[in-house]
Formats: C-alpha cells, sequence, structure tokens
C-alpha cells in the first residue's frame, strides 16, 4: 500500500514514511492511494478479538511491516489497556456506548497514541536517528502523547502546557510521568502562547532539523488508521447481537480525526447507516454539513474542551474524499481557505452536503441536562463530551436500527462538571492514585527563545 498526499504534490511513499512525515512535504495530508473493500472479509472479522481485528486491518494498510512484527507491535500496545475487549460497547437504555476510554490516560487518545509510541520506536529501531516530540497542549492531548512515548528508546518528549490553566487533574496526569525522557514545560502564559512558541520552533527548519524535531498531532496517519479499528470492532459486534443489517454512530467531534475514522471504514465497506456528527458550540463542522459552508469564527471555552476547536486538522482528509479525489479541486480550495478563513461545497441534487452525515450541536446546558437524566435514569454517568454526542444522537438518530454513541472520556476527568450536572463525585482509581505522587516539571517564560534553549540542553545531554 501507497501513500499520496491530499493535494497531489508527493510521489506515492511506503507507510512508515508516511507516519514519519506527518505532514506531506506539499503542505497537504497524507491518505492510501487506494481504500482497500474489506466485504468479504466482515464475516470472519465479527468473531475477532480486538488485537486480532487490528492485525487484519493493520496489515492492510501497514504492508512494508512484516506480519510478526506488527502483532508484537499490537500486543504491546493494548496491553496497557484495563479492559480485556480494549473498546467494550455496553447497553445503556436504547443505546450502545462504545467506551474508548479504558487506556492510561481514561481518553479515546490513547487507542491510537499507545498504538503510535510503539510504531515510533519500531521505525527508529530499523532505520536508526532519534526523535525528540515537541507539542502544545490544553490537557488531553498532551497526557495521551506522554503516555504514549514513555520510556521508549531513542525518543524523548517535550510537551508545553500553560501554567495554572490546565485543570489539576490534567497537569497531574503529565507530570507524574517520572520517566527520563519525558519533559513538562509549564508556561508562563496562555495555550494560545504554547501553540505559537511550538509553530515558531517548527518552522525555524534548521533547528528542527539538528534537533530532529516531530510531533504527534492528530494528522498522523497512524492515529486515524489505529482509530478505524474500533468502528469495526463495534458495529461488528452490535449488529451479531441485535441482528440489524447495519448502524448508526454517534461521534463527539472536535478536530475530525475520530469521525474520519468511521467515514474511512464506512468507504472500506462497513455497514453505516449514518454518521452523526456532535459538536459543541464550537460548531463550524455541524454548519458545514448541514449548509456547506465552513467558516471560521472565535473559539468559544467549553466544558468540553477537547472539542474546542474552529478549524478541524483532519477535515481535508474528507474534503479530497468529498471533491471526487481531485487533488487539483482540492488544492485551490484549500488556498482559497487560507486567505478567506472560509470554504463552501454545493449541495447534492436532494440539498444535501453528504448524505451520510448527520450534524447537530449540543450546548452547555444540554450537555449538563443528559448527564443529570441518564444519571438518574440508568446510573450511567457520562463524560462532557459523551453526552455532547448522546444529546445529538437522541436528535437525529433514527428509530429502529442501533445507535453507537462513541464514549470518548471517563467522566472522572471532568469532575467539576459531573458535580454540576448530578451533585455526584465520580472518581478513578487511577485517577485517585495519582493525588499525591512525585511530580517533575519545569516552569519556563513565554519565549521562543527559552523553550528552544531548554530542548538543545536536553538533548545535547544524552
Ligand atoms: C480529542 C477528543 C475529542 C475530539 O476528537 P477529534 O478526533 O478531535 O474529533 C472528543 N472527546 C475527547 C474526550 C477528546 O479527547
Amino acid at each position: 500500500m501507497k501513500y499520496i498526499s491530499t493535494r497531489g504534490g508527493m510521489e506515492p511513499i511506503e507507510f512508515m514514511d508516511a507516519v514519519m512525515c506527518g505532514l506531506a512535504p506539499d503542505g497537504g495530508l497524507v491518505l492510501p492511494e487506494r481504500l482497500p473493500d474489506v466485504r468479504h472479509k466482515l464475516g470472519t472479522w465479527k468473531d475477532l478479538s480486538y488485537q486480532d481485528l487490528a492485525l487484519e486491518v493493520f496489515s492492510l494498510f501497514a504492508t512494508d511491516i512484516p506480519e510478526p512484527d506488527l502483532k508484537a507491535l499490537i500486543q504491546q500496545s493494548y496491553h496497557t489497556f484495563r479492559h480485556e475487549e480494549v473498546t467494550p460497547t455496553v447497553q445503556v437504555g436504547n443505546l450502545f456506548i462504545l467506551e474508548l476510554f479504558h487506556g492510561p490516560t481514561l481518553a479515546f487518545k490513547d487507542v491510537a497514541l499507545q498504538f503510535l509510541g510503539n510504531l515510533f520506536e519500531y521505525i527508529l529501531h530499523q532505520r536508526g536517528g532519534r526523535l525528540n516530540i515537541l507539542g502544545a497542549t490544553s490537557g488531553d492531548t498532551g497526557s495521551a502523547a506522554i503516555h504514549g512515548v514513555r520510556g521508549k528508546d531513542n525518543i524523548n518528549i517535550f510537551v508545553m502546557h500553560p501554567r495554572g490553566r490546565t485543570s489539576p487533574l490534567q497537569a497531574l496526569q503529565m507530570t507524574s510521568v517520572l520517566d527520563n525522557n519525558v519533559y513538562n514545560l509549564e508556561v508562563e502564559g496562555t495555550f494560545d502562547d504554547c501553540q505559537h512558541i511550538m509553530k515558531t520552533i517548527f518552522s525555524d527548519v534548521s533547528f528542527k532539523d539538528q534537533f530532529q524535531l516531530g510531533a504527534v498531532n492528530s494528522v498522523n496517519w497512524a492515529r486515524v488508521l489505529a482509530q478505524t479499528v474500533y468502528y469495526f470492532y463495534s458495529a461488528l459486534r452490535v449488529m451479531t447481537q441485535t441482528g440489524a443489517a447495519s448502524v448508526q454512530f454517534s461521534v463527539p467531534t472536535g478536530n475530525f480525526g475520530d469521525i474520519l475514522a468511521g467515514y474511512l471504514a464506512w468507504k472500506m465497506g462497513l455497514p453505516v447507516h449514518t454518521l452523526i456528527l456532535a459538536t459543541n458550540e464550537n460548531d463550524i463542522l455541524c454548519r458545514f454539513f448541514r449548509d456547506g459552508d465552513y467558516s471560521v469564527s472565535q473559539v468559544h471555552p467549553t466544558i468540553s474542551p477537547s472539542m474546542d476547536i474552529q478549524v478541524a486538522s483532519n477535515f481535508e482528509r474528507y474534503l479530497y474524499f468529498r471533491v471526487g479525489e481531485d487533488s487539483s479541486r482540492l488544492r485551490a480550495m484549500m488556498e482559497t481557505f487560507a486567505q478567506t478563513r472560509s470554504l463552501q461545497v454545493e449541495p447534492d441534487a436532494n440539498g444535501s452536503i453528504d448524505s451520510i452525515f448527520k450534524a447537530g450541536r449540543g450546548d452547555t446546558t444540554s450537555t449538563l441536562e443528559v448527564i443529570r437524566r441518564y444519571s438518574l435514569e440508568k446510573g450511567y454517568v457520562f463524560d462532557p463530551h459523551t453526552a455532547v454526542g448522546v444529546f445529538v444522537a437522541e436528535q437525529q438518530c433514527e428509530a429502529n436500527m442501533p445507535v453507537i454513541c462513541l464514549a470518548t472520556a471517563h467522566p472522572a476527568k471532568f469532575p467539576e462538571a459531573i458535580q454540576e450536572a448530578c451533585a455526584q463525585s465520580v472518581t478513578h482509581e487511577i485517577l485517585e492514585t495519582l493525588k499525591g505522587s512525585q511530580t517533575r516539571c519545569v516552569t519556563i517564560p513565554n519565549s521562543v527563545e527559552r523553550v528552544k534553549s531548554y530542548v538543545r540542553q536536553q538533548v545535547s545531554k544524552v
């Protein structure tokens, strides 16, 4: 399997190169040259364990990694999950809840980042070289990335978070990781300052090359690929259990990474009837799928912070398919978007932007109401991100067909919202044991030069 750029300016490359490059050199995103059709395999896939299914899926895409190595990588990546099914689906009332939060940081990003960390280590062993990951986080992604690469050979990770602006629990999930290759930097500034520092450092190409800097952002192809597995796993089980011929998925969405994986699973032949895209007040994607208008506005902070996003970094991959895999047309659209911060797509003959998608938004009041209602009536507590998805699913789903809602985080990560919604305190042993544990973190001024010199010092030490 070879990989191309959405913008058409890259000679086809192999899987391992696609993983290492992150973004394509022409500024586009990496995609497989063509998607495999797996319809004839679904009958056997429905009985596989999560790991065996992951091996089947990855083998189609990672054709430059020998199967026994891929198998070992998968075992290594998912034994860190605290549920034997890795991503189990449970029934709550009429809904099927796909629990993606059994990984080390209790959020769905672990599914991809546990695998990506092992994959980076494997590729570096094969090829030599080192990788210094630099990232900026407001909470979630940083801790999943740190847990993905802690203790790995030939990899360091530097994660900046804004001092005093990350929730204490989320900060603790990062700073309590004491492995020698993990560096937490608490920046005296905002999350935007952290992102600005990161972008400025990455734009210094000679610094980037000299210190072998890399990123683990959500556009990495291996992350999207890893996320396709649970769509197959859950849909096939729910279809077997209910006898249904297809399913609906509801996905709380920010950067469009998670729902893109569902879209690709559908394109590969999984019988998905609808993908329900749920946003919070930051509803650019919802507006797009309703009226074809993708126009950037201001970011609103909400109680589902991992969805507080305006420009969805993975959206370009979807658009590529939406314009009929025509990279010149896509390139022109992205150029217009870069200038005007807005792009438009015409509806089809039925007035729909894309019939596989439905979209809706849930605001803070609806989110809290959903958490309260399910906690009272079903004794099941959703985290605020999951609750947005459940709210929109209730509005948009079709009756008489199973609807699977992706549960993207454990509620114990968001104690304030849960307390407000249902006057309940939800805990998790992992978070409890963190409290009072030893931490390591350096405070650093809001300065590109100071962060650079810190990275330079630490990397040169080894
Ligand atoms: C990242 C995240 C999301 C959004 O996923 P995208 O791939 O960015 O759309 C939703 N919920 C939680 C808990 C997350 O951490």
